[in-house]
């Protein structure tokens, strides 16, 4: 755990109490006590019933993905994957061998998306995505190439998209740092298939899936208790699986549908918000939207971080007379960096010290200074983690899976089924603190006993094999 800042004494720079009353503040705004919790929850389940009752009747969008079928492990043949969504882009080539083989072999190449493509236009950033896809198809080797047939994709793109089918879909908005205007409102789909077609390739879409769908799938084919899939990276979002009865906006004869809730973009006045948070908003890219992915998501995380720091340095002259220019640019504090200095184990904050050298230029900080840095990336963190598990909670709620359940008489229902979710994403595989109060918050909130059922699992390369996966046991999903 962080030490905390006990010293009121001045042992920084500048007005050392004027930098801590900010952080008792911050931290306030972050503490989101199980009751605040509570109440988002059911404010969220009003919020994922409207949404399923009508396109946009939510602040959730709760989309129909046409996954109404997940892998069970007998998926077998050769499948291409490409995988679209954070800061990097994927191809995979993947051969599934049944139950006996699983994931026999896979094969994938991964490249940073060019900055200027994301913010480019439509052609530009599909002709570069196939172009990757047509250097990768076939090259390695040729028997794991199965030449002369049409070639199945799987295409998992991890931004809202509003879907009619199983292989069709188009997009709503980009998130994430991603702004291509002359995509929005088109079909993914088509517009992958013309540039396919562009570079003489012959491959055909057979599953357009969001990231936490792949995921889902992917989990699915391992263990058939998971029900609900969660992307905690660059961005962050949530799928799970719903009663087809439960979808009024859906009319179809399927059992069930996967719904996309892209929580991400969910807002609420109950959100704990401070006015960096605001800021970020903001100055982002797309003010006004993704509210709960900009207090939760790796993108984020180390930005807010930075701006309580700024906020410090210009109202107490934490780092001196001067603001830090480096403080000024929104790229110096990276959540990595940030999960650096919070789990700095040295005795001296060794690392805090020489991270805040390194990124913000600010040499021979005092350790109560360093043990400040600490208390933020504690507060930032624990506030992501907890929004990220209430929501988990709120979904297993949704479904009837948070102990609440009452047995015919009222009573509590004994031997309530076992729930796996199924995480990916960096910010949870690489920030232990962020895991551990994930984890904790909801043991805190369904209390032991029903948390025992639930289980929260890294599942790795779901955006990956996960529409590999759906391609090859979906390919009669229904459509609209
Ligand atoms: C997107 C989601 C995606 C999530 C995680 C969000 O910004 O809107 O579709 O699942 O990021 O990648
Ligand atoms: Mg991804």
């Amino acid at each position: 755990m962080a030490s905390t800042v006990v010293s009121k004494q001045a042992k920084g720079r500048g007005n050392w109490n004027k930098s801590l009353s900010i952080l008792k503040e911050f931290q306030s705004v972050c503490s989101t006590p199980a009751e605040s919790l509570w109440s988002l929850v059911d404010e969220m389940i009003a919020e994922m019933e409207a949404g399923l009752a009508k396109e946009g009747g939510g602040k959730m969008r709760m989309l129909l993905t046409f996954v109404d079928n997940l892998p069970n492990g007998n998926e077998t043949g050769i499948f291409y994957a490409l995988d679209l969504g954070g800061t990097n882009f994927r191809v995979l080539r993947v051969q599934l061998g049944g139950k006996e083989g699983g994931v026999m072999r896979k094969e994938s190449r991964e490249a940073a998306i060019p900055p200027e493509l994301m913010q480019g236009t439509n052609k530009e950033l599909f002709d570069y995505i196939a172009k990757e896809l047509a250097d990768f198809a076939c090259t390695s080797d040729e028997n794991f190439c199965p030449r002369g047939k049409r070639l199945q994709l799987g295409f998992t793109f991890s931004f809202p998209i509003h879907q009619t089918s199983i292989k069709s879909g188009n997009l709503i908005n980009w998130t994430k740092g991603f702004a291509v205007p002359d995509t929005v409102g088109k079909d993914v789909v088509k517009e992958l298939e013309a540039a396919i077609t562009r570079q003489g390739l012959e491959m055909r879409v057979s599953a357009l899936v969001n990231d936490t769908v792949g995921t889902l799938a992917r989990g699915h084919f391992v263990d058939e208790d998971v029900m609900i899939s969660v992307i905690l990276g660059t961005g962050t979002n949530a799928c799970y699986v719903e009663d087809a009865a439960a979808i009024p906006k859906w009319h179809g004869r399927s059992r069930f549908m996967v719904i996309n809730t892209e929580w991400g973009s969910s807002w609420s006045d109950n959100l704990p918000r401070a006015d960096v948070d605001e800021a970020l908003d903001a100055e982002s890219i797309n003010p006004g939207d993704q509210f709960f992915e900009k207090l939760v998501s790796g993108m984020y995380l180390g930005d807010i971080l930075r701006r309580v720091l700024l906020k410090m340095a210009t109202e107490a002259q934490l780092f001196g007379d001067e603001v830090p220019s480096k403080l000024l640019s929104p790229l110096s504090l990276t959540t990595p960096k940030m999960c650096a200095m919070h789990h700095d184990e040295t005795s001296d904050l060794h690392e805090v010290g020489r991270i805040l050298s390194e990124s913000i230029g600010v040499d021979d900080t005092s350790l109560e200074v360093r043990q400040l840095v600490v208390e933020v990336c504690e507060a930032v963190a624990m506030r992501a983690a907890r929004l990220a598990g209430a929501g988990i909670v709120g979904i297993l709620k949704k479904i009837g899976r948070d102990g609440s359940t009452s047995g015919e008489n009222g009573s509590v229902r004994s031997g309530a089924p076992r729930t796996v979710v199924a995480v990916d994403g960096g910010l949870y595989e690489k920030y232990p603190r962020f895991q551990e109060h994930l984890q904790k918050v909801v043991v805190e909130m369904l209390g032991e006993e029903t948390a025992q059922q639930v289980s929260i699992e890294l599942s790795q390369d779901g955006s990956g094999v996960g529409a590999a996966l759906i391609a090859a046991c979906c390919p009669s999903a229904p459509s609209l």
